[in-house]
């Protein structure tokens, strides 16, 4: 994908935090106050102290002037913090938002074509990454530019010019060349080093996913010592970075006192009187806070951006397939048709060729095949995770595109082969499709699925959580959830991938019982490895390697097709 650059990169962050903007301007306009009372304040007290020590002014008058002023300052840094922060909360908000708005109509596919932990660190670290440009960048930047060349003005004009050329040049400098020195590089090393942190996160990620496997197989102390080297490459790579920083931080700091030596050297020169020289040299060692201000913000903008450019990039990949201007809401089961269709992964070779086989409404067919045959990907098709390569598929000989994707997977509803549960309890994994429906809703599916007596025995019944990913469920369990779930959605379109791969065979006996008796009215689209899941369809079609290459009627399979028996025989 390419690289957006910085414009895109703005208007597309502005475009998501613009309700905000107003803030900013405030914070910004507070932050200006705040350093120019800064400065005043440090100048005033130093011109004073030595005025007084000279024996003359007043130290009473000159407290009450240096309390008003550090208190006005106080307001001033309070309400810059407090809008500044404000901005910076809501924008995380307001960005995550539309990451997410702009992610979701992706999924599935989005989540399966990147990485683990990709999406999932980029809404989280990356959008807290961009919070600082926000909550750092702006106000500093700005009120950078706007005091100190406003304050040396005001003494040119009142002093001399030749008080203020050597802090001026230093000023110059300190804004405009000391935040540049290393950027370059340490951008370039920051994408570097952020790479490595994703590698990490999944890395990280895969180990406490497959802790089983990864304890089981004795891999801790393997898996232990690669997250150790991306971790010191890490170190490694953000060393350039952070020696960026000091050589900014020793540049600034160099500069200040050089001013300061040559605001008392012009003061001198033009004879100025010591509390006026006292009172330059420390303003003029305060109007550094503004460099300083942009070198901080120079320290981690090359975090943002490569944050903000990561988030860019995955939020806006081209939609994976458009949504459809009619809403499909059948009132009987309707017929299905794949007309030639072709698929490839964006990652591999063909897994769908011309692929063509029809339905009948309410009628039940099978599909079988060696694993790896693209059973799945055939009915993900149909579920419009991603359009075919080639070819199409009709719902009631309509394309399916036309469909809005939301009430297409109303109505066909894909009970999957790796059945997802969420960390919750059986009643919110129940009713995820449906979350209005009531509790007797809920107990007549889980009736069907023959699942209704081992859930009224747990601690909890409905309440009870069945852990991460399912995990405090067996296997059959799990499944049989699945397929309550997708039934209380009253589908048209039943899509069963491995529905009963572990249950037993009264089990699903009895599950099919319950199927025919209470939703007559389905078209069912069965994955299967059974020959006796297979005997319960209509019809068997057998795929291979990506292709249709036989169908027949289940009923006697031997005489059905040669094939197909052929491949019962093999496998069953
Ligand atoms: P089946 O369900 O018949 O076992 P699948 O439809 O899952 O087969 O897979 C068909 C082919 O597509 C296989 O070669 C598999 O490796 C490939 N495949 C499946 N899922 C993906 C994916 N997310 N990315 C790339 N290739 C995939
Ligand atoms: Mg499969």
């Amino acid at each position: 994908m390419s690289e957006p650059s910085l414009r895109e990169l703005s208007k597309w962050l502005t475009s998501a935090t613009h309700p905000v903007h107003g803030f900013l301007y405030v914070s910004t306009f507070f932050r200006i106050l705040s350093l120019s009372l800064d400065i005043l304040l440090f100048g005033l007290a130093a011109g004073g102290v030595a005025l007084i020590a000279l024996g003359g002014g007043d130290a009473g008058n000159l407290l009450v002037w240096l309390i008003l002023i550090a208190v006005l300052k106080a307001i001033c840094y309070y309400g810059e913090q407090l809008t500044g922060h404000y901005v910076a909360f809501k924008a995380l908000e307001l960005l995550r938002t539309k990451a997410f708005a702009q992610l979701w109509p992706k999924a599935p596919a989005i989540v399966n074509q990147s990485r683990s932990g990709d999406v999932l660190a980029s809404l989280t670290r990356d959008v807290d990454r961009i919070e600082v440009v926000y909550a750092h960048t702006f106000a500093p930047l700005v009120s950078a530019i706007v005091v100190p060349p406003a304050f040396l003005l005001g003494a040119g004009v009142l002093v001399g010019w030749s008080v203020v050329i050597i802090p001026a040049i230093c000023v110059m400098l300190g804004l405009f060349i000391v935040p540049f020195i290393g950027l370059r590089r340490s951008m370039l090393v920051t994408r570097r080093t952020l790479r490595l942190r994703r590698e990490l996160t999944h890395h990280v990620t895969d180990s406490i996913f497959g802790t089983e496997e990864v304890v089981g197989y004795g891999r801790v102390d393997e898996r232990l010592a690669e997250m150790d080297r991306i971790g010191s490459r890490i170190a490694e790579s953000a060393c350039v970075a952070r020696a960026g920083n000091a050589i900014r931080r020793a540049s600034n700091t160099v500069l200040s006192l050089a001013a300061v030596i040559g605001a008392v050297y012009g003061a001198r020169q033009a004879s100025l009187s010591i509390p006026l020289t006292a009172a330059l040299a420390a303003g003029t060692l305060r109007l550094f806070e503004g460099p300083r201000g942009i070198e901080d913000a120079a320290g981690y903008l090359d975090h943002s951006l490569a944050a903000a450019r990561r988030l860019w990039n995955i939020s806006t990949s081209p939609e994976i397939v458009e949504d459809g201007q009619e809403v499909y809401a059948p009132s009987c089961p309707p017929s299905i048709e794949f007309a030639g269709v072709s698929y490839a992964y964006p990652t591999g070779a063909f897994s769908l060729k011309d692929v063509s086989f029809t339905v009948a409404a309410g009628e039940h067919i099978a599909i079988v095949g060696p694993s790896g045959s693209g059973k799945s990907t055939a009915v993900s098709m149909l579920l419009r995770y991603d359009n075919p390569t080639a070819g199409q598929i009709l719902v009631d000989d309509m394309p399916i595109q036309r469909y809005t994707v939301d009430s297409l997977r109303h109505a066909v509803v894909l009970v999957s082969q790796r059945c997802q549960l969420l960390n919750a309890s059986i009643r919110e994994n129940v009713n995820l499709g449906v979350p209005e429906a009531g509790e007797e809703e809920i107990w007549e599916v889980l009736e069907t699925v023959c699942l209704a007596d081992e859930v009224r025995s747990m601690p909890k019944s409905l309440d009870t959580s069945v852990g991460q990913s399912g995990s405090r469920l067996s296997g059959g369990q799990a499944q049989r959830l699945c397929l309550a779930r997708a039934l209380l959605m009253r589908p048209r379109v039943l899509v069963l991938d491995e529905f009963a791969a572990n249950l037993n065979r009264r089990l699903e006996d009895s599950i099919r019982r319950n199927l025919a008796k209470k939703i007559p009215g389905v078209t069912v689209i069965e994955i299967t490895h059974r020959l006796e899941s297979a005997r319960a369809a209509d019809r068997v079609l057998l795929m291979d390697r990506g292709m249709l290459v036989a169908s027949g009627s289940p009923v006697g399979i031997e005489e059905s097709d040669g094939m197909l028996a052929d491949f019962f025989h093999r496998n069953v």
